[in-house]
Order: C-alpha cells, then structure tokens, then sequence
C-alpha cells in the first residue's frame, strides 16, 4: 500500500513513525528560476520534488521541504528569479538538518536538482558530518536525468531534461509551442560548470554570457509519457544509491 512520506502533508505521528523506522530523511533541493518561455520558474524545485515523491516510499524515508528557493544569482537577471545568498541558504538547510537529528534523523539524502546549490550543500553536509550529527548523501538527480535520458545536451538549462520532468510532473505547466529561441547548443557550460570532463572552471555571473536567450536545447520528442519513464528511472536509480549507502 502506498503511504505518502511528504511531512507537509501528513501529521506528527505518522512523520515521528517514519522518522523513528529508520532514521532515513530525503530532502529536494532546487531553485526558482527563469527557465526559458516555456517551463515554470519552479522547475527545479518541482523536479527534486517529483523525485523525491517517487523515492521516499521505496525507501522508508520521511520526504522533507527546505523551500524552493535555492542559490541562482546568474540568473538574476531575468525577473521571476529569485536567489538566496550562499549563507542564507547554508543556515536555512543547516536549520533543517538540525530540526531533523533532534528526533533521530541520522541519514540524510539530499535530491539536488539545481547545480548552483552544490558548494553549499557539500559545505554544510561536511560540517554536519564532520559534528557526528548524521551520514550525507548527495545525489545530482538533473544531473541523473540526463545520463539516463542518452541525450547529449546533459547540462542544458531549460532543455529536454528539464521539460520531460515538467511534463510528468504536470503537463499544462509545459508551453512547448512558446520554445522558439533556444541559445546556440554551445550554451553548455551553463552555471560556470566545466564541459563534461573538463578540468578549468570559469564562474559566470551571469547566464546570458553562455546563454543569450537564458536557456538552450533540443525539445525534439519530449512526450508526458518518455517523462514519467525518465523520472521513474531516476528514481529507480537513486533508490539503489540509497540502499548502496545506507543499506536497505
Ligand atoms: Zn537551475
């Protein structure tokens, strides 16, 4: 029987009852962003969250919000965007964290679905670890759709990996009649991310240098239905990841 795990939707004792099974506590991670005219600004926050939906039940884990406000400056300039300093979200998911361990949260799975959230969430996980207060694991679920997905835009923003997780999670959020301006397909380093093996780093401030129209891929083929077979793929992945490091 399928048991919803999502602490705002369920109430204290069911969540206490979860918490205190296995002490196993799955948080999405995502942002609020301009993604291009034809997907939501939440995209990323809707995207961990999809997942994390998909995955808490399999493993007995208690689904935990920390907002979907994440830390986007470079593309702050495009209105809708919205961004947290570094710190601000480092202290708001150590606060979370911490309401956590109190009450025997002692492995935490992080479902990050926005990169520019990733030196802050390894920092705080570190810290938290390095404190003895629980075990981290953070799993790159946009960067997961999209080796699962065999396209070759992995790193685009607003691309298909991004639209087929918006069409599973709620097609009328889609508008793919309005994608007519993807950036060129070298928009690849978006985020300052270095190109897939890349060893340089260069840090943007600003998405349009890289991505003009601030977002770019190939929407060929996008369907609700190869959506929801990626993102339960995902899923299925990261389940196994959790259960390689926390057991099952
Ligand atoms: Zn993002």
């Amino acid at each position: 029987m399928w048991v919803n795990h999502y602490l705002p939707e369920i109430t204290q004792p069911e969540a206490e009852r979860i918490l205190w099974e296995r002490g196993l506590v799955l948080i999405p991670t995502g942002s609020v962003e301009q993604h291009g005219p034809h997907l939501p600004c939440g995209t990323d926050a809707l995207g961990a969250l999809a997942v994390g939906r998909l995955v808490a039940p399999r493993v007995r884990g208690l689904l935990v919000p920390v907002g979907p406000i994440g830390v986007a400056p470079v593309h702050l300039g495009f209105a809708g965007t919205l961004s947290l300093k570094a710190e601000t979200f480092m202290r708001l998911f150590r606060d979370v964290c911490l309401s956590l361990t109190r009450h025997g949260a002692d492995k935490v799975v992080v479902l990050n679905w926005h990169e520019g959230n990733t030196p802050t969430l390894l920092t705080v996980a570190g810290e938290l670890q390095a404190e003895g207060r629980a075990r981290f694991l953070l799993i790159q679920v946009a960067r997961l759709a999209g080796e699962l997905s065999g396209r070759q835009e992995r790193s685009s923003h607003g691309g298909a990996v991004d639209t087929l997780a918006m069409l599973a999670h709620d097609p009328a959020l889609v508008h793919l009649d309005r994608a007519v301006n993807p950036s060129p397909p070298e928009a690849g380093t978006i985020g300052g991310l270095p190109p897939q093996g890349g060893a340089a780093y260069a840090p943007i401030a600003d998405i349009r240098v890289v991505a003009p129209t601030g977002w770019s891929g190939d929407l060929a083929g996008v369907t609700a239905e190869s959506g929801r077979a990626l993102l339960e793929q995902v899923a299925e992945a990261v389940v196994k990841q959790v259960e390689a490091v926390f057991g099952v």
